[in-house]
């Protein structure tokens, strides 16, 4: 089924140059790019973005992670987007990320991880359209 989700590139990656490199990977695997932008969130916009984490004891650090510096959203197409995706990213802490993943390869730990990827169809919609309108995504 062709899906459409939501990458992130984290303040991290965007510090170190990442983005070619991170989309490089995107289209080297055979999927598309259909929407791409860079912004700096404000915190209002962090937590409404990560609201399903608003409980965890990690929520405060990661919203003022996610305001240092811009982030790098974009829309990813493609054959089962979503889980190539997250394939594509790597474990969420990147000490038991498989080799050759994005946050294996460049994320320093299970926070400052490099990347993001939208885990299901509900939470692509979601995620996808918190960033884009339907006229910006081609
Ligand atoms: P993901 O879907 O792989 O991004 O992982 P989650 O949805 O579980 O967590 C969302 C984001 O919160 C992760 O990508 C990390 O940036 C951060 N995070 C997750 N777990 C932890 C943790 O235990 N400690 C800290 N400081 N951050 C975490």
């Amino acid at each position: 089924m062709i899906e459409r989700t939501l990458g992130i590139i984290k303040p991290d990656g965007v510090a170190r140059n990442l983005i070619g490199e991170v989309l490089r990977r995107v289209e080297q695997s055979g999927l598309r790019i259909a929407a791409a932008r860079i912004l700096k969130l404000d915190k209002a916009k962090a937590e409404g973005f990560y609201a399903v984490h608003k409980e965890r004891p990690f929520f405060k650090d990661l919203v003022a992670y996610m305001t240092t510096g811009p982030v790098f959203p974009f829309v990813i197409e493609g054959e089962n987007a979503i889980a190539r995706w997250r394939e594509l990213m790597g474990a969420t802490n990147p000490a038991n990320a498989a080799p050759g993943t994005i946050r294996k390869d460049f994320a320093a730990n299970i926070e400052r991880n490099t990347v993001h990827g939208s885990d299901a169809p509900e939470t692509a919609k979601f995620e996808v359209a918190y960033f884009f309108k339907q006229e910006e995504i081609c």
